[in-house]
C-alpha cells in the first residue's frame, strides 16, 4: 500500500455541480470515482494521493478496498519503487467520443495517447 486516495465522498449526481463550482473559482478539480453512484472529492479535503499523475505504464494500481464497511480507494505499488521516482497509476478513464478525447502526455513508450 502506498497512499489512500481520501477525500469527501459525494453522490455522483453531484460531480458537475462541484467541477462547475471549481471552475468557476479557478481550483483545480481532483476526483476519484469510487463506483456509480459515489465518487471522493479530494479537491478541497484529501490526501496527497490527489497530486499522483496518470501513466500508461505506471509503478502503481488504484483498488475500491472495503474496510469493516467502509469502501475506501487505496494506491498500490505494482513493483518496487526507487526513491525519488514518480507514482503514477493508469487512471482508466471511460472510453469516449472522438471530441471529448482528452490527449495523454505521460511519456510511456507504449502510451495510448489519450485518457480516454
Ligand atoms: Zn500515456
Amino acid at each position: 500500500m502506498v497512499i489512500e486516495y481520501s477525500g469527501i465522498v459525494v453522490r455522483s449526481v453531484l460531480t458537475d455541480k462541484r467541477e462547475k463550482f471549481y471552475d468557476s473559482k479557478g481550483i483545480g478539480c481532483y476526483m476519484f470515482r469510487m463506483d456509480a453512484a459515489e465518487v471522493v472529492d479530494a479537491t478541497m479535503h484529501g490526501s496527497a494521493a490527489r497530486f499522483i499523475n496518470h501513466s500508461c505504464e505506471p509503478n502503481c494500481y488504484s483498488r475500491v478496498i472495503h474496510v469493516e464497511g467502509h469502501k475506501h480507494i487505496v494506491i498500490f505499488a505494482l513493483r518496487r519503487i526507487h526513491r525519488g521516482e514518480e507514482l503514477t497509476y493508469d487512471y482508466k478513464f471511460p472510453i469516449e467520443e472522438p471530441a471529448a478525447k482528452l490527449p495523454c502526455n505521460c511519456g510511456a513508450k507504449r502510451c495510448r495517447r489519450f485518457l480516454n
